[in-house]
């Protein structure tokens, strides 16, 4: 098991800068993802760290051992590629010893490390099945097994999931997961699809356009993200450009359309001035609330569409001309009864709840 480093890691393609300037600390034993949407950089990192490219500029180390320039086959990682890349006319037990066998492992061992891996993976009894006679399913977990038997350092896991359909994609995760943990083994999963992100991992890097955007818990990068990208590619959000009227040691008022907005500004300030145009308010829609008059931070908007999905009202209101407020409002008795698409309701803001936030 290892940390990994990257410093300053940056990689050009001719003209195309696909990754640049990353900065990353992964932990021992850390399940780490990747997550961002698609050409933004995820796969040339990844294959960075299995050594499959090369940087162009910064370093690579797995704990204090520097392989910026080390082949693959000499760093000791397992790698599940998006599209499995397996050998098709060969069986699985093939398909999963060969890598042992390129190391000249003996041929014993190579067979009790096979029947192992194939067991973590269930597939126990599958070695002479081709891969051709598989399921996706199961050639995602020969993929699997195949970067488990070479006892890797790091796991290294490029969208495993995703051609896969809802349900398998569910059990998967779990089964992932769960062999991860037994193992211990640092971990680091490519996925553009940010539920997953949230619900897999200890840690999450979200990527956009070559450029991390910010690093942290699932909690932070939900509750707490750094920019507008972060804030509306990581769930969903009510995302509207603001006016900075007024600021204050605690709040900060904005203007927003025909509204005036009070945030309650929190520790980690962002450097927000009177008059600056150039701040997004951003509101999640399970944070709004659904009011019977108008109040503080409150707004008026027409009801276009309320989606009853059993646990809640999934709310699309129309507040003017450029605006769409999402509001995600928990079911109870009585709530949305004789209310009508088209009618104008009341919505509160909370001013804990409200985060001002740069682009990006
Ligand atoms: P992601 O995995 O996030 O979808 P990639 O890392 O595959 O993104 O790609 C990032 C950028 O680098 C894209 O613009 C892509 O076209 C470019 N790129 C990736 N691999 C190559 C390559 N081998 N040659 C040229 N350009 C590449
Ligand atoms: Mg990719």
């Amino acid at each position: 098991m290892s940390g990994v480093h990257l410093l300053q890691v940056t990689k050009a393609f001719d003209e195309v800068v696909a990754v640049k300037d990353l900065e990353l600390t992964i932990r021992e034993g850390e399940f780490f993802t990747l997550l961002g949407p698609s050409g933004c950089g995820k796969t040339t990192t990844l294959r960075m760290i299995a050594g499959f490219y090369y940087p162009t500029a910064g370093k690579i180390l797995f704990d204090d051992q520097e392989v910026t320039f080390v082949p693959p086959h000499r760093r000791n990682t397992g790698m599940v590629f998006q599209n499995y890349a397996l050998f098709p006319h060969m069986t699985v037990f093939e398909n999963v010893a060969f890598g042992l066998e390129v190391r000249k492992i003996p041929n014993a061992e190579i067979r009790e490390r096979v029947r192992d891996a194939l067991k973590q993976v269930r597939l126990d009894g599958y070695g002479d099945r081709r891969i051709s006679q598989l399921s996706g399913g199961q050639q995602q977990r020969v993929a699997l097994a195949r970067a488990l038997v070479i006892r890797p350092r790091i796991l290294l896991l490029d969208e495993p999931l995703s051609n896969l359909d809802a349900r398998l994609r569910d059990e998967m995760r779990a089964e992932i997961l769960s062999i991860q943990r037994s193992l211990g083994i640092t971990t680091i999963y490519v996925t553009h699809d940010q539920v997953e992100a949230l619900s897999m991992s200890n840690r999450i890097a979200v990527f956009h356009q070559g450029v991390c955007q910010q690093v942290g818990t699932p909690e932070e990068v939900y509750n707490r993200p750094c920019n507008a990208f972060v804030a509306s590619f990581v769930g969903e959000t009510n995302l509207w450009p603001v006016v900075i009227r007024d600021v204050t040691e605690n709040e900060v008022m904005v203007t927003c359309g025909e509204y005036t907005i009070r945030v309650r500004q929190e520790a980690e300030k962002f450097p927000v001035k009177a008059g600056d145009d150039h701040w997004f308010l951003s509101i999640r829609p399970e944070a709004v609330r659904l009011v019977s008059e108008p109040g503080p931070n409150t707004v008026k908007a027409e009801l276009k569409l309320a989606q009853f999905t059993g646990t809640s009202f999934h709310c699309t209101a129309r507040l003017d001309q450029t605006r769409t407020l999402q509001a995600l409002l928990v079911n109870r008795p009585g709530l949305l009864r004789d209310v009508r698409e088209g009618e104008k309701l009341w919505f509160q803001l909370p001013d804990n709840q409200i985060r001002l936030l740069p682009a990006g």
